[in-house]
Parts: C-alpha cells; sequence; structure tokens
C-alpha cells in the first residue's frame, strides 16, 4: 500500500478499527476514507454498494461489527446475527463488485468449537459445535469467513480473514457489567484505590487461562498481513487448492496467563495496595482459549506490548475519560 492508496477502513470508531486507523497515519497514509454510521449504514447493501461505487476503495479493513460481552450477545441474539451477517454481506459483495485489491475481514477466537484443542489452530474451524452464548455472533463471523474464501474461490478475488485473541486498548468498553475482564480489571481497580476499599472482588476461581492482545499490536498484525508481498500472501488464500484451510490466519501473542496472574498485574499497574477476593459464583467461561499463531508467526511478525505496558496505557486512557 504506498501513501495515496485508497483504503477503507469500516468500524473506524472501534477498538480495532480506531488502531488501524492510528497506524495507517502514523505510516503516511492519506487517503483514508472513513465513514461513521450515521453517515453510512452497513447493514443497507444498496448505500454500501453506492459508497464503494463512489469512492473506488483499493484496500478495506472490514472492522466493522456488531460486538459485546456475554450479556449483551445473550440479551440481543437476533442483533448479534443479523447485523454481523449483514455488514460482511455488504461490504464482501461490493469490495467484489468494484474490485478492491485486497480486504481484510476481521473476527474473534470465539469461532472456533468450544473445546477445540489448545492452543488453536486455524484447521480447528468448523470441527465441532460452538460456545452457545455466543453462537449467534460466531456463526455470522463464519458465514464471512466462508464468504471470503467463495469468492476468492469463483472470482479470484484476494480477501483474507483474521482471527484475534482477546483484545484490550484505548477506547475500550468500561462499563462495569457488560465490559471483558481487562477493563472491567481497571475499572474494579481503579474505584477501590480512589475508595480506599480493603479489596476488589474478582470473578470466577481465577484459574481459567487468557490471551491478550494490545489493539496496537492487533493493528499493526492488520497493516503487515494487508502488505504482504504477494509470494507470501497469496498462498494463505489458496487453501482450497493446497492443503483445505480457508483464508485465514490467527492473531495472537502465544502465550495466556491464569486470570489470577492478570488480576495481580492489574492490581500493580494500578498502583492498589488492598486485597484480591474471588467469587466462585460467578462464571469462569471456557477453561482455556490460546491461539495458535505459527502462521502468522512463520511470517515474521511479532507483537511489540508486553501485557504490563499494554496495561498501563490502558490505564492512562481510562483516567482520561
Ligand atoms: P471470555 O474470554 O469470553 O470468557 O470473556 P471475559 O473477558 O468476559 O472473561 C474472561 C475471564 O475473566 C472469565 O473467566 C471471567 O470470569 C473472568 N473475570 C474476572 N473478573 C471479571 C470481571 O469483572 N468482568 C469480566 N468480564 N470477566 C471477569
Amino acid at each position: 500500500m504506498d501513501r495515496n492508496a485508497r483504503i477503507y477502513v469500516a468500524g473506524h470508531r472501534g477498538l480495532v478499527g480506531s488502531a488501524i486507523v492510528r497506524n495507517l497515519q502514523g505510516r503516511g497514509c492519506r487517503n483514508l476514507l472513513l465513514r461513521t454510521h450515521a453517515e453510512l449504514d452497513l447493514t443497507d447493501a444498496a448505500a454500501t454498494d453506492a459508497f464503494f461505487a463512489q469512492e473506488k476503495p483499493e484496500y478495506v479493513f472490514l472492522a466493522a461489527a456488531k460486538v459485546g460481552g456475554i450479556v449483551a450477545n445473550d440479551t440481543y441474539p437476533a442483533e448479534f446475527i443479523h447485523d454481523n451477517l449483514a455488514i460482511q454481506s455488504s461490504i464482501i459483495h461490493s469490495a467484489w463488485k468494484h474490485g478492491v485489491t485486497r480486504l481484510l475481514f476481521l473476527g474473534s477466537s470465539c469461532i472456533y468449537p468450544r473445546l477445540a484443542p489448545q492452543p488453536m489452530k486455524e484447521e480447528h474451524l468448523l470441527t465441532g459445535p460452538l460456545e452457545p452464548t455466543n453462537r449467534p455472533y460466531a456463526l455470522a463471523k463464519i458465514a464471512g469467513i466462508e464468504m471470503c474464501w467463495s469468492y476468492n474461490r469463483q472470482y479470484g478475488t484476494r480477501f483474507l480473514a483474521a482471527m484475534p485473541t482477546n483484545l484490550y486498548g484505548p477506547g475500550d468498553n468500561y462499563h462495569p457489567q457488560n465490559s471483558h475482564v481487562i477493563p472491567a480489571l481497571i475499572r474494579k481497580f481503579h474505584e477501590a484505590k480512589v475508595a480506599g476499599s480493603p479489596s476488589v472482588t474478582v470473578w470466577g476461581t481465577g484459574t481459567p487461562r487468557r490471551e491478550f492482545l494490545y489493539s496496537d499490536d492487533m493493528a499493526d498484525a492488520c497493516v503487515f498481513l494487508m502488505e504482504l508481498p504477494g509470494a507470501q500472501f497469496e498462498p494463505l488464500l489458496a487453501g482450497d487448492r493446497n492443503d483445505g484451510l480457508p483464508p485465514l490466519v490467527n492473531i495472537g501473542v502465544g502465550e495466556d496467563l491464569t486470570i489470577r496472574e492478570l488480576a495481580e498485574t492489574v492490581r500493580k499497574v494500578v498502583g492498589y495496595e488492598g486485597d484480591i477476593v474471588f467469587d466462585a459464583t460467578r462464571p469462569d467461561g471456557t477453561p482455556r482459549k490460546l491461539m495458535d499463531v505459527g502462521r502468522l508467526y512463520g511470517m515474521g511478525w511479532r507483537p511489540q506490548v508486553p501485557l504490563e505496558e499494554g496495561l498501563r496505557r490502558a490505564y492512562l486512557d481510562f483516567g482520561l475519560r
């Protein structure tokens, strides 16, 4: 991508989309095509197509999605399947129709079966039942991968899917009930520090293991994939002809830690000196969710931001709101 390339970042106000925009601006890209939700409703296929016809993007980062934690997924399953299917269907179809050079479709690790072997490899897709609480979201994302694959096969497009592990970073959702674990813990430890509370309660037993990727590292991996030379990019798309792999790449850091270790690290970063109490009546969720990042690491990419440093930056961001 040269600095004048026409690059559409769909979902540029979200955690990943905003990080992609920062990354591209840092590289001097000056032709970013951005539309807010109010300006362009991506569930509207005709409006999306008119946008593609007018702006003719060359590269598309598909980071627009209906996302949320377990409570939101459970409360709005219809929106989670409908909106995600509609958004990705409009964009992928228009990207083909208007000759987009490359497209990167983003999802999450919940596309893999609930009991997938650890670490989870790209070939574990569609090998077992999904976690029921976010199945509508996961199935929409799986349909998006299949759509990229189908268009690549039938039309020779270059559409790749990238599935990240748990993400965190500036602009995260810090809602006390609906957020993911890192923003929730930042808020809890900060509020306990300010109030001088003797302890902070963390959900579950503290034993589940999770992997966390800083949003700027995620953005860097996305741009890395988008910029791969053809000799490396093309084989990622050709799975149907070679080894049966979908056009899919995991993005992660290759290691995980327990929720207890995470809570201790957040406590240190926030500077809270009280105790940590585990509430085992709250759900632990999946015992482990570690990505196999061999495919991505094999191409030379590595994350730059260690967890503690990322947590410092996230805490700073929390303090600024
Ligand atoms: P998951 O990776 O899909 O399970 O999503 P979460 O980020 O919501 O939860 C990760 C783990 O952190 C689970 O084992 C939770 O029980 C645990 N956890 C501990 N305290 C909290 C909290 O305050 N909020 C959330 N969301 N999770 C917490």
